[in-house]
């Protein structure tokens, strides 16, 4: 299960940023940026980073994803368009292929929500 093993990517990155941060930061949530384009079901994700986040310090932390939708540019027609399952992607203009994919293959993390530890210095 291709999800498990992003979201063991995705804690890592998270980890690098929380051990560069000061005071003991407290995560509250992770948002991430899924394009529909690419081969990952929100739901499995989100599943997965909540196994895998059971412990340590992300189990405050909530997985929020926002999916965007796969838009495409053909340069004949000069049009932005939705490409579709149903007609292979192609463009509804001209009916030629999907070449420019301007959204949708995106994933990434969009920002990390988080509360500073104001406990005194020792
Ligand atoms: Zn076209």
């Amino acid at each position: 299960m291709h999800e498990v093993d992003m979201t063991k990517a995705l804690i890592q990155t998270v980890r690098q940023w929380w051990e560069s941060q000061e005071n003991g930061t407290k995560i509250s949530a992770v948002h991430l940026i899924v394009g529909q384009f690419t081969s990952v079901e929100p739901d499995s994700l989100l599943f997965a980073f909540e196994v895998q986040t059971r412990q340590g310090f992300l189990s405050d932390a909530k997985l929020v994803i926002t999916e965007t939708p796969l838009i495409a540019f053909c340069h004949v027609c000069q049009l932005e368009y939705s490409p579709q399952i149903g007609s292979m992607y192609s463009c509804p203009g001209c009916g030629g292929p999907m070449e420019d994919i301007r959204s949708g293959r995106e994933l990434k993390i969009d920002r990390i929500e988080y509360e500073e530890n104001h406990a005194p210095n020792l």
